[in-house]
Parts: structure tokens; sequence; C-alpha cells
């Protein structure tokens, strides 16, 4: 029998950044059923497998955390407490470390999956008014890379172009992504386009074959490690050809002399050799950028993700500063963002080298602006402790305290098991969760129960800085809390003025006010506005009742002289070289149907069909070499810890490399799955964001 429908709730997907709209029906048991939404301009109705199962997550209340649990001290088990009693002693004790060992003492490690009014909070809450900067997002792991690389070239870390520029490019070059697994709604509608328009050159930079290959024109099946190299051979070949925009270089930008020095240091023979590629497939990717009227980058972890992060993202604007295809209809660089609102959260300053609204924690003025409009504590110019700091930090004893919120660090942060051993060495944990299954917990000396998705309400930015305003649809279970309550209530604990919201609006009001002025004006942007128009592109044009497209259009950009850097990136590799003792390169990433710790798609029957468990693949001859074959146990072993999963063999991927999913974690007691036992623990210098594609291990058979 058909169930009866209560009421529809449009609403956005909560897992990667394209940030699809859908449609929550709620039905009168109290289940949730959805659809993609036709009228989001993102999707456009359209969602991937994940996303049409996202209502299971909610519907399943199996694993949730329902009430406040706490322990006097780490030998006593955890019981049920009410909430003033789990705040009264978390603010007692970061008082304590406060007062003794200053506010740099304490740290809070939160997650892109936060809703922007949760960010914002907890970012007043700690540059605001505890006063130090130790508060980093796991979006160090994601995105740190690629917010460098805007600034430095940009000006800001600003996306300039939309996901309607895709139907008007004719060239796309994807590297370091997959975004027919990652990203799937977004690439439907470049395969779409591809195939309305045959001529459409499609360019994939990729060390393995992916399903992103199968409409490519061109694969590019680089040596891992190697994309600086790439970058600038294809930059050597636009210059050499005279493919580039003079005109643009010359009038919106500086930097090009040092760029063409920099990049005719190598010939195309040294380059292609580097990159295990031919010479005449360099020229043709070169070829197609040159011959396109528009050309959209998009990329992702496989270049953020590196020890050479920011300078794979420099290389990749830097072509599209040369060749002017920048600013315009169908051109521009388009970094995916791994999480739903991972642009929400650099909004409000989420990471802890920044500050709310872009505004720079280096700049006295800019302190001073933000510490006036939240009148707490002075700011301090200091950047703060960066996800994988805060946790050595915590090892050395430096850091007394962690909150977590939203995130799994065990299963998520590089070399994981130096992170365990720094939560067991913590003074204080906090852990505010929505499942009970987080390898955290196990360290928690209090547990914060949080609402999910549809239990609370707020906004998210997708990749093309689009904001969508999310509903509360249900209650969360038990005595649950949405997160900004939360952080509101400890704030209050804390004796702090200024965290007495009525409701979600009045901190995205707040956040909105704060930003007037900036590059990221939205002031005068409301929840009626935005569920009125249903989206709204930042910068909003208050006077026009608008958002905006694109960015750059005039070519002024937010550099103090208003034109674009062409970064002299110097071709350093920096990772883990491989050696006799560990001769494979590991690389990591994600599956189609699995979304980063599994804590939500992990509980999805359907979603676990597509692959099983974790594995690691193999190129046949080095299978073959070790004696490994289909389905055996195989053996990752790094300088860092050990993996055994078993053996997928596969022509897709390069010899000497291999790959391991990075979702899996403690499986029925079992931590040999989890591919960061085995991950370097090499950050990139600028962006402090971890070399997850890049480590050198040993395989064995088991
Ligand atoms: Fe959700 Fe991303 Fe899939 Fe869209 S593409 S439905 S946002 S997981």
């Amino acid at each position: 029998p058909k169930k009866k429908v209560l009421d529809e709730f449009p609403s956005t997907c909560c897992y990667c950044g394209v940030g699809c709209g859908v449609v929550v029906s709620k039905e009168k048991n109290g289940d949730l059923t959805l659809k993609g939404d036709t009228s989001h301009p993102s999707n456009k109705g359209m969602l991937c497998s994940k996303g049409m199962n996202l209502h299971y997550t909610v519907n399943d209340k199996s694993d949730r955390l329902t009430h406040p649990q706490m322990r006097y001290n780490k030998n006593m088990p955890l019981q049920n407490v009410s909430w003033d009693q789990a705040l009264d002693r978390t603010a007692a004790v970061f008082k304590t470390f406060i007062n003794k060992y200053g506010p740099d003492s304490v740290a809070f490690y939160v997650s892109g999956q936060c809703l922007t009014e949760e960010y914002y909070v907890v970012n007043k809450l700690m540059k605001g008014f505890i006063g130090s900067n130790n508060i980093d997002t796991n979006s160090r792991l994601c995105m740190s890379s690629a917010v460098v690389g805007y600034k430095m070239s940009m000006g800001e870390d600003s996306v300039p172009l939309c996901y309607d520029d895709i139907e008007l490019a004719d060239c796309f070059y994807v590297t370091g992504a997959n975004p027919a697994w990652c990203h799937p709604i977004l690439w439907r509608r470049v395969e779409a386009h591809k195939a309305a328009n045959p001529d459409v050159k499609i360019i994939v930079v990729d060390p393995r074959v992916t399903d992103t290959c199968s409409i490519a024109d061109l694969h590019l099946q680089l040596n891992p490690g190697t994309d600086v190299t790439l970058n600038h051979a294809i930059g050597r070949c636009l210059i050499e050809n005279g493919d580039i925009d003079f005109k643009f270089i010359e009038n919106h930008t500086e930097g090009f002399n040092k760029y063409q020095e920099l990049v005719f240091s190598k010939t195309l023979e040294e380059s292609a050799e580097i990159c295990g590629l031919a010479v005449a497939d360099i020229k043709l990717a070169a070829n197609y950028i040159a011959m396109s009227k528009g050309y959209i980058s998009m990329w992702t972890m496989g270049l953020n993700q590196s020890a050479m992060g920011v300078d794979k993202n420099l290389s990749l604007i830097n072509l599209h500063l040369i060749t002017g295809k920048i600013g315009k209809a169908g051109s521009g660089p388009l970094s995916l963002t791994g999480q739903p609102n991972a642009m929400g959260g650099r909004e409000v300053g989420g990471l802890s080298n920044m500050l709310a609204v872009h505004k720079n924690l280096d700049n006295p003025i800019h302190r001073q602006e933000v510490q006036d409009f939240w009148g707490g504590a002075e700011i301090n110019p200091k950047p703060g402790l960066t996800a994988t700091e805060m946790f050595e930090a915590l090892e050395s004893g430096k850091l007394k305290a962690i909150w977590i919120m939203c995130t799994n660090p065990l299963l998520s942060l590089p070399n994981v098991r130096q992170a365990e051993a720094a939560l067991k060495k913590a003074k204080y944990v906090v852990v505010q969760e929505i499942s009970n299954k987080s390898e955290c917990l196990a360290y928690a000396d209090v547990i914060l129960p949080a609402a999910a998705w549809a239990e609370k309400e707020g906004t998210m930015t997708n990749c093309e800085r689009r904001i969508t305003y999310l509903p509360k649809i249900l209650d969360a279970p038990g005595i649950a809390l949405p997160d900004a309550e939360i952080i509101c209530k400890f704030a209050k604990k804390m004796d702090y003025q200024g965290f007495d919201y009525k409701n979600q609006e009045e901190i995205f009001l707040e956040h909105s006010r704060l930003t007037e002025g900036t590059n990221i004006n939205i002031n005068g942007l409301t929840y009626s506005i935005l569920k009125e128009k249903r989206t709204v592109q930042w910068p909003y044009l208050k006077q026009e009742n608008k958002g905006t497209k694109r960015l750059f259009t005039d070519h002024q950009f937010y550099t103090p002289s208003k034109k674009a850097k062409i970064s002299p990136v110097e071709d350093v590799f920096k990772s883990e070289r491989p050696n006799a003792d560990f001769p494979f390169i590991l690389t990591t990433g994600r599956i189609r149907d699995q979304w980063h710790t599994r804590s939500k798609t992990g509980k999805v029957n359907k979603l676990n069909q597509h692959i099983k468990q974790s594995f690691l693949e193999i190129h046949p001859k080095d299978a073959e070499r070790l004696g490994l074959t289909e389905d055996e146990v195989a053996v990752v072993k790094s300088r860092w810890g050990e993996v055994r999963v078993k053996a997928k063999i596969s022509e897709g991927i390069k010899s000497g490399v291999v790959f391991l999913p990075m979702h899996y974690g403690k499986i029925l007691g079992n931590d040999l799955n989890r591919a960061n036992n085995v991950t370097s623990p090499l950050i990139d210098s600028i962006s402090k964001e971890p070399d997850f594609k890049y480590c050198a291990v040993a395989v064995f058979k088991y």
C-alpha cells in the first residue's frame, strides 16, 4: 500500500561538495524518503547512489548516540549524565587548563560536514573568546592545498566559475580526481555534454585507470607525484607554440618571465621521462587546451593530498593564467571539494590559520575588525595547530584537551597509530558525535550526542559557491542536540557573552553581517530568501537580490595589484621515495558507494553491495612476482604500520603502484583494514595537508 506522505522538504545531500538538491518526504510513521530536486540548479533532479540512499542513514537509528555520557577518571566506565552535568564539568576542566597553561592548551577538531552556522559559532568561541586559534577542521586533509593555491594566485580562496560553465566548455583537464565515482552528478553533466558534443575534449590525468577515463580522449597515466612536472611541460608546449594570451598576461598577471624560465629548465623529453609519459601525449594535451575556446580544470585529492599539494595547485592554475582561460564563460579552475560544506567552513574561517569571512589572521586591522564585531577576547595573531599538529601536541603533552566534533580522526588521519597514542595520552577528550561506532569514543571523557542531517536546520555551500538551506525535518533521537546548540550551551557555561541565539537563523544573520564589505558579501541574505530562491551563489548582490555566477569577469583579481599571480613553482619532489625495503608507492582514495569513514554509508546494505570489503589493487606483474593471486591476503607494510587485505589484481594500475580505499576502520575488532595504519606523516610545508597519495610501502603475500 502506498504510504501517506505528510509533507515535502527541499534540502541538500550532505555527502560530497557537489551539493545536490533533494526533496525529502516525511511519511506518517516518521520515516523519510527522498528524490532529486529538479528545481536545484546544481543537480537538476539527478542523484547518485549515495544520495539516493541518504534517508536510510537517518531512518536507521540503531547506532545513534542519544544521551551525554561522562566518566570522572580514565579508569571509570562512562555513564549517562544530563547536558548540564556534561557541560559544567567540561567547562570546569577547560577553565582549569586555560588558567594554568594558557588558551593554547585546548583545541577543537571539527569537520567539513558541519553546517555553516555550527562552524561559525565554534570558530567564534575558540578564536574570539577562548583566545586561541587551535581550531582546525578535517578540511585540512582535503582542501587546504587548494585554498592556498587560490589565495596565492588570485588573492583569495575563490572558485571563479560555476557548474553551468560545464555546458559552455569545450575541453576538460581532470587531474588527480575520479569524479565519475567521487563527484558523480557533476560528472554526469560532463558526460551528457560530451555525448551531445563529441568534439569536446577530455583529458584525464591519473596513475590509475578509473571510470572517469571511460570518456577520456586522452588518459595521461603519469607516475604518482609528478603532476608539477607534467603541468610545467604543458606550459612549456603552450608557450613554445605561441598558444598563450599575451595581452591577458601583460595586463592581468604578474610573474610570467620567471615562470617561463622555470618551465624551460627541463626539455619535454626529460619531463616525459619523469612522468612516465610519451612526449606526443603531453603535446596532445597542450594542443587540446590550446584549441579550446574555454577549458575547465577539475581536481581534487590527487593534487591536494600531497607534500607538493600547493605546488601542484599553483602549477595547474598557472595554465589558466597564461592562456587567459579564466573569468569567462566555460573556463576556469574548478576545485572539487570532498565534503558538503568544506567551502562554508572556509567562509567562516574554519582552518587554524584563517579568520572569519576570508579575513587574514596576520592582518592586525582584520583581527581588530573581527574582535570588535564579536566583542570577546583579543584575537591571537599566531596560527593555531593544524589537524596533524594537534595530535602531535597531544602526544607530547603540550596540548591537554581536545574536542572532536563530527569527525573520526582515528580513521581519517594519516599515520593513525600516532593519533591513537595521542588520544591515549590526552588529559581530556570530548567527542561530539552521532554514531556509537566511532573509534574515538573509547578515548572519550565526555560524549556529546549530536543531531544528524535532517534533524537540524542551517546552510551549506557547495563547490560552486552555492549556499543552500537545509530544514529540520525530524527530532533527533533521545536528547541529542544540534551541534551549534551544544557549542552555544558550552560557551555560556564558560561565562562568555554573545552566544544567546534564539535560533540558527540568528547565527546565519550574524555571519552574513560580518561578510559586509568583503569579497564573499552575503549581507542581506536570509533564510526566507534562500527558501524562496532555493539557492544563492556568493557574493550576494543585495540591491539586485541575486547571487554571482562567475568571479573575475572584469579580470580584476583580489590581489593588492588586482593582477593574478603566475607563481614560480619549483619542481621539487618532496614525498617519501621508495627504496629496497619499501619498493612500492601506495596511493589511497575513495570507492564509489562509500563515504569517508562509513559512519553513514556503511549502514546501507545496498551501498555495501558494490564493493563489500577493503582491498589492495595491484598490477598483475607485481602480483605474479609476489606470488599473490586474486583474493589472497596481501600484507602492506610501511615505516608506520601494517594493513592486511585481499588482493585485487588489475591492469588499471601502474606496475610499482598499489591502491587502498580510505574508508575502512575497525571491523569485528580487526583494524588491519585501515589504510591510514600505513600512510606517511609527511605534510605540505605551506598547506599542512597530508601526503595521502604517496607513501613508500612493502607488499607481501600473507
Ligand atoms: Fe550527494 Fe554528491 Fe551524490 Fe550529489 S553527487 S547525490 S551531493 S553524494
